[in-house]
């Protein structure tokens, strides 16, 4: 199977109210451990992919990478560009066969969120590829973007609806209390908003910063209408700490595959159980 856009199963999972997990690739592990654990739980997902992953690995790798995890398991899969900061960046993705990219214009003005989103749109759509957009500011560190917890700024349900309104986004992220990275205690996350924005607009609400936010408050988010949640966290803690582990134990190992293999499967458990508690196993 070729890459899909987010369409393919985006409205079906906010109609049944189940969620599809973006799970971000950072290498070709990662991409593996993800596919096998979709595979297992038959679950469609989004592949995605920030801007400094896709310096890390390269746009022609990164692209392979998915298409051979579309074509080995005959899965809906998405590849999504995580937070595009620009249109340019939006295109080059599309050009170098991504099926999908999110435009962050969460930093500009309401009114230039809306004209640059526009604008994405507009030229994705032509092509078939899906877009997400972001309102408010959502928290915490992401790769090159770190954002001050007291300057993160919830959304406004009105600004919210008139947003979708205005630029037809596919499904759209809105700042409600989750952040990116690990979070101290729990995070407060603002049900009402996803509720009331839900049920305006026709498309499902992203909940970004999903890594560590407590399994009910993913079903209860999931309820109120999120119908796409990003893990990346939760997977590169689980990578790492194995790894550490692993050459903690044995000061010897000088071969990756000792240390990746165990690293992967601790990557595919935590995809696994995420896919499980999204609602979204047999949904491929
Ligand atoms: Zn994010």
């Amino acid at each position: 199977m070729a890459l899909v856009s987010m369409n393919e199963f985006l409205p079906k999972a906010k109609a049944n109210k189940f969620a599809v997990g973006q799970f971000n690739m950072n290498n070709l592990e990662f991409a593996q451990a993800i596919v096998e654990a979709a595979m297992e739980e038959k679950s469609p997902f989004i592949y995605g992919v920030s801007e400094g992953a896709l310096k890390y690995m390269g746009i022609e790798f990164t692209v392979a990478i998915a298409e051979a995890a579309a074509k080995k398991s005959g899965l809906p899969i998405a590849l999504h560009l995580d937070h595009g900061s620009s249109f340019e960046v939006a295109m080059k993705c599309i050009r170098a066969g991504f099926s999908s990219v999110m435009f962050d214009g969460s930093h500009y003005s309401f009114e230039e969120n809306i004209r640059l989103t526009k604008e994405v749109v507009k030229a994705a759509r032509a092509m078939g590829v899906s877009v997400e957009g972001e309102l408010g500011t959502i928290g915490g560190v992401e790769d090159d973007i770190s954002v001050d917890e007291s300057d993160a700024n919830l959304a406004k349900p009105e600004e919210a609806i008139r947003f979708y309104e205005e630029t037809g986004v596919d499904c759209l992220a809105i700042a409600v209390g989750t952040a990116h990275g690990m979070y101290a205690g729990e995070p407060n996350i603002r049900f009402d908003i996803i509720e009331e924005v839900s049920k305006a607009i026709p498309v499902p609400v992203v909940l970004h910063g999903g890594s560590g936010v407590p399994d009910e408050m993913i079903k209860k988010s999931i309820l109120a209408g999120v119908g796409k949640i990003n893990v990346n966290t939760e997977n590169q803690v689980a990578c790492t700490e194995t790894i550490r582990q692993v050459l903690a134990k044995d000061a010897k190992v000088y071969d990756p595959r000792k240390y990746l293999t165990p690293a992967r499967e601790a990557m595919k458990a935590v995809v696994r159980e995420k896919i499980q508690l999204f609602g979204s196993s047999n949904q491929a």
